[in-house]
This record gives C-alpha cells, sequence and structure tokens, in this order.
C-alpha cells in the first residue's frame, strides 16, 4: 500500500482513505452490517490505516457501525477521522457535547483527524462567531482529538481566507480530473501545498461520474491497459500530486475495496499517454457544455428568484455527464422557487452578463431537459 509522509504531523497514512458515507445498505436503508465489516477487514488487512466517517453519514448510523466494526482492530494500527456538523451548534459549548457523543458512538477514547465539517462562507462566520476553535483546541488538550483541520466546498476566495486563518494541521477538499477549476481546485491545491498543509482528497472519482462513460470513451481507456478500471485513472490522478496525503474513496462494494486496493498497492502516478487520454475525455465532456456561464453572479439578483449561475451550472454538468446521477445533488439543492421554470422572461439579467448568454432563451432549454417529468 503507497504510503505518504504528512511532515508537519510526523505520521504515515495509507494514500487510499476509507470514506464511509457510502456502505451497502439493506432494503430498509439500514447498513449491511455483514458485508461492511468484511470491507472494513480487508481494507485494514491490505494496508488502509485512514477511516473517514461524519456525524451526519447513513443518518448517523456510521459512526455507531465504525465503534463496533472497529472493535477487533488496534486502535494504533489506524487513524480515524471525523467531522463537526457546525451548522447544528445553536452554541460555544454544544460543541463540546457534539465530541463527547461521538467518542461513544466511535467506542474510542480519541479522533485522530477532526474536521469542521463542509465549510463555506456561512459555517465559516458560525464557526468563527462562536469561537468553535478554542474548544478545539481545548479539546486537544485533553487528548480527545489529536489534529484539527477542514472540509471545504465553497468558491475559492473563501477557501484562501480560511486556509490562512491559522496553521492548520490539514484540510480537505474536492479535487478530480473534471473540477480542477472548480471550488478550492488546483490553486488551492498549490497554496495548502505552498502553507506546508498537507491534503486530503474527497470525490476523486466525482461520486462516480468519472467510473463509466460512453461506449467510446470507455475504449480509450480500455486502449490503454484492458486490466486497468476507469475510476482507477481518477484515483491515480490526485494520487499522483505530491501534497495529497490522502484519496477518500466512498466504497460500496467488496470489488471497489479490491479494485482500488489493486490501485494503491502497487502504485504509479498517470504516465504522460495516459494524461494525453484523460485530456482529451475532458476536452470532449466540455465541448458538449451549453452555454458559456462562469458562474460569475452579475446577472444576480432575478426580481423573481431564480438562481441563474446555479441553474445554468446543473444544466452544463448534465449535459456533459449525459446523465442524471452527475447532478442529482446539485439540481436537488436549488429550492423550488428558484428553479428554471420560474422565470418569465423579462430579460432584465441580460444586460448584465459579460458573456452575453441569452438568458431567457435558455431558461426554458434547462427546464426541457431537467423538469422532474423527465426524472422518471
Ligand atoms: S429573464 Fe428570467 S432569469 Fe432573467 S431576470 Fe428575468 S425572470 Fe429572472
Ligand atoms: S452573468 Fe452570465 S456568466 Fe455570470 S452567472 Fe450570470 S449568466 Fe452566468
Amino acid at each position: 500500500m503507497e504510503k505518504r509522509k504528512l511532515d508537519n504531523l510526523g505520521v504515515d497514512t495509507s494514500l487510499l482513505g476509507f470514506g464511509c458515507m457510502r456502505f451497502p445498505v439493506k432494503p430498509d436503508g439500514l447498513i449491511d452490517q455483514a458485508q461492511s465489516q468484511q470491507m472494513i477487514d480487508y481494507a485494514l488487512a491490505n494496508g488502509v490505516n485512514y477511516i473517514d466517517t461524519a456525524y451526519f453519514y447513513h443518518d448517523g448510523e456510521s459512526e455507531s457501525f465504525l465503534g463496533e466494526a472497529l472493535k477487533k482492530h488496534d486502535r494504533q494500527s489506524y487513524f480515524l477521522a471525523t467531522k463537526l456538523p457546525v451548522w447544528i451548534l445553536k452554541d460555544r459549548q454544544e460543541t463540546r457535547k457534539v465530541v463527547e457523543e461521538q467518542l461513544k458512538r466511535l467506542n474510542t477514547g480519541y479522533i485522530d483527524f477532526y474536521l469542521l465539517h463542509t465549510l463555506d462562507r456561512k459555517k465559516w462566520d458560525v464557526v468563527l462567531k462562536n469561537d468553535i476553535l478554542s474548544i478545539l483546541e481545548e479539546l486537544r488538550e485533553e487528548g480527545k482529538i489529536r489534529y484539527i483541520g477542514f472540509s471545504f466546498h465553497d468558491e475559492y476566495s473563501v477557501f484562501e481566507e480560511i486556509l490562512q486563518y491559522r496553521k492548520w494541521d490539514f484540510c480537505q477538499i474536492q479535487l478530480n480530473y473534471m473540477d480542477t477549476e472548480e471550488q478550492a481546485g488546483i490553486k488551492g491545491y498549490h497554496l495548502a501545498e505552498d502553507l506546508g498543509i498537507p491534503i486530503i482528497v474527497m470525490e476523486p472519482v466525482r461520486g462516480g461520474a468519472l467510473a463509466n462513460f460512453s461506449e467510446e470513451m470507455n475504449a480509450k481507456f480500455k486502449a490503454l491497459n484492458s486490466q486497468a478500471s476507469i475510476p482507477s485513472y481518477a484515483l491515480r490522478f490526485v494520487g499522483g500530486l505530491p501534497n495529497v496525503k490522502v484519496v477518500l474513496s466512498g466504497m460500496s462494494s467488496m470489488e471497489q475495496v479490491q479494485d482500488n486496493i489493486k490501485t494503491f498497492s502497487s502504485f504509479t502516478p498517470l504516465s504522460e499517454g495516459e494524461n494525453r487520454v484523460i485530456q482529451e475525455i475532458k476536452e470532449t465532456m466540455q465541448a458538449r457544455v451549453q452555454n458559456g456561464c462562469t458562474g460569475c453572479g452579475y446577472c444576480m439578483p432575478c426580481p423573481q428568484g431564480v438562481n441563474i449561475p446555479e441553474n445554468f451550472k446543473v444544466w452544463n454538468t448534465y449535459h456533459m455527464y449525459q446523465k442524471f446521477e452527475a447532478i442529482r445533488f446539485g439540481w436537488a439543492g436549488i429550492g423550488r422557487k428558484a428553479k428554471a421554470n420560474n422565470c418569465i422572461q423579462c430579460g432584465l439579467c441580460e444586460e448584465k452578463c459579460p458573456q452575453k448568454i441569452k438568458i431567457s432563451e435558455d431558461m426554458p432549454r434547462v427546464w426541457a431537459d431537467l423538469n422532474e417529468g423527465k426524472w422518471k
């Protein structure tokens, strides 16, 4: 198993991390514990030493399941990461209550990597207002958490502000070969590298979207190596960046665990030829984008409440990947009143758009492609 050194912390992590948000489930929606236990055991036996969960994964069941599943493993043999759901905290003292609850669920005396979960502008303001970081420092002194970091989902400028606020032990960002310019992106990766802050990568396969393409595109990967799986290229892309210390994969079956372990046991970064194929795939997908919305937001606010950039982002993503799975969360995240069908074609937004996008003409196209009737 490929290992990476976190120089600032003096520890070695396995480059493959086990993400615990997508365990196999039974028909009632609860975790299939027997199968998941086997997956965890197999991963640990094959050198994985980083396990990542969160307070809300599997509606809270992920942490309690791990509390049981990890009992038979030596606590020193793996690093446990979990996250603070900042948005449920009513006041500063609740942080302590949540951490105590997590320790109990996880059946452990300490958490190795503790993250402020999914920080964005709003949640970061809550962290500062409630002085949550000072409580985390207290918990660290008490030995209940070891390293303090955060996971992130917002624009680059917010990432830069948070990253430079203090000397973080690590941070977790979304990164994959398609989204190098999204959120923290590759620019954020380099900033962290310059500051000596190790990176944990989440969504390296973009929630499965980079695991399977059209027949023609799949064939390009298979021509490189008929034995290698398509998601393995996405994992090797991020794993090839030296300041990436853990690549999290939310594994749902034993086949995925085995395939990932194969990738990381004899890890090699992408070759020039492989990078070229990925670049071609990327260009093919980018050519499917419907309009050139950059998400700048200059067109906002819309008097009808339409979230113009988000509708276009989801619409363009849908066309790039040509599957609803790629946009399930993005589309659900746009409130009913902010979706494209609320546009009355007044045209007020169009003169503010530097890209000269015919917003009023595109909104009905967005709705025609993505309205709920299409999903059935
Ligand atoms: S054209 Fe549509 S999206 Fe633009 S301001 Fe008018 S209602 Fe809003
Ligand atoms: S102004 Fe134009 S480019 Fe910017 S978010 Fe609005 S539609 Fe997109």
